[in-house]
């Protein structure tokens, strides 16, 4: 089979096609998509070798027994191990024995073909289309942010970053009723936002005042500035870019506001398909441009370029 294979360098080629192991499933990818954290594997997050991506929507094609065979999914892309201590705690997403699809130690979605465990699936509701449900892993993701730090409709929360990420947080924050601003440097993108009634801003037009909230999704130490300068005091800042580098942080900006700095990561996809499926989120406007996956170089390349929103890789073999 075809697959977008990491090691050192991004390539096209052609290997072997996976065997599901005990509790896995053999799925057909339909859709994937490319995602922030799969550009920083191109600068050596997590030191990851093998297939890339993690953002996919697919069907089952095996093993010939399964109950999920034939039927249209998308997935978790957490392996756990369910007997670890973080697991039995009820914080599997964490597990010590983690493998991640496309990330870490376990082959990803930018093939013909991945290998998942049964109990990571989720079945996509026949209303929901492939374009919609390959958004599902980051819809799940801007969800996270209210699951990390409750979000009361009283508040005013600031999202930084107007990326694939930061716009679907805006628009998730939105339906709680709190007043979200949104602020960044693409007019294009932030003009997406508003009809979701978020108010939005170019970064230095950003009005004074600041926020019970902050979400950090730009993905440069710039946000996190940002982020620090504008929540109040006692206030929360929710990081969700992931980025190889550092940040040079001051503890006084953290200790003398008593303000909460929290991360935020992988979200709960059952409701995320809820929202999808409601019509409550509506992914389209995020979508950059389709690639086939023979030209899978192009659409990470394309992904790299400014400005881009979601960049969607059709995996079809025939696609
Ligand atoms: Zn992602
Ligand atoms: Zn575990």
């Amino acid at each position: 089979m075809l697959a977008l294979y990491f090691d050192e360098q991004p390539q096209i080629k052609e290997v072997d096609r996976p065997v599901p192991g005990e509790g896995e499933v053999l799925v057909r990818v339909r859709l994937a998509g490319i995602c922030g954290t799969d550009l920083e594997v191109l600068k050596g997050y997590h030191d990851f070798k093998g297939i890339m991506g993690h953002e996919f929507t697919g069907e089952v094609a095996g093993p010939e027994n399964s109950p999920w065979l034939g039927r249209r999914v998308v997935g978790e892309i957490n392996i756990v191990c369910g007997a670890c201590d973080l697991c039995r705690r009820g914080l599997s997403r964490h597990c010590r024995q983690r493998r991640v699809l496309g990330l870490r130690d376990h082959d990803g979605a930018l093939a013909h073909y991945l290998t998942l465990p049964a109990a990571n699936l989720h079945a996509v509701p026949p209303e929901v289309p492939d374009v919609w449900a390959v958004f599902i892993e980051p819809l799940a993701a801007a969800l996270r942010v209210q699951e990390t730090a409750p979000v009361s409709p009283e508040f005013r929360v600031l999202v930084v970053g107007d990326g694939r990420l930061g716009l679907l947080i805006s628009w998730v924050l939105a339906l709680s009723g709190a007043e979200v601003h949104l602020a960044g440097h693409h007019p294009e993108h932030l003009a997406l936002a508003r009809p979701r009634g978020v108010a939005t801003f170019l970064t230095p037009d950003l009005p004074p005042g600041d926020y019970d909230m902050v979400v950090e999704a730009s993905g440069s130490p710039a946000g996190l500035d940002l982020a620090l300068a504008r929540v109040r005091p006692r206030g929360t800042v929710v990081m969700k870019s992931t980025y190889v580098g550092r940040y040079p942080l001051d503890p006084a900006a953290l200790v003398v506001p008593e303000v909460r700095l929290v991360g935020s990561r992988c979200g709960p996809f059952a409701a995320a398909l809820r929202l999808l499926r409601d019509g409550r989120i509506d992914p389209r406007p995020l979508i950059d441009r389709t690639f086939p996956l023979s030209r899978g170089l192009e659409a990470l390349a394309w992904a790299q370029s400014p400005g881009v929103l979601k960049v969607l890789v059709d995996c079809r073999e025939d696609g």
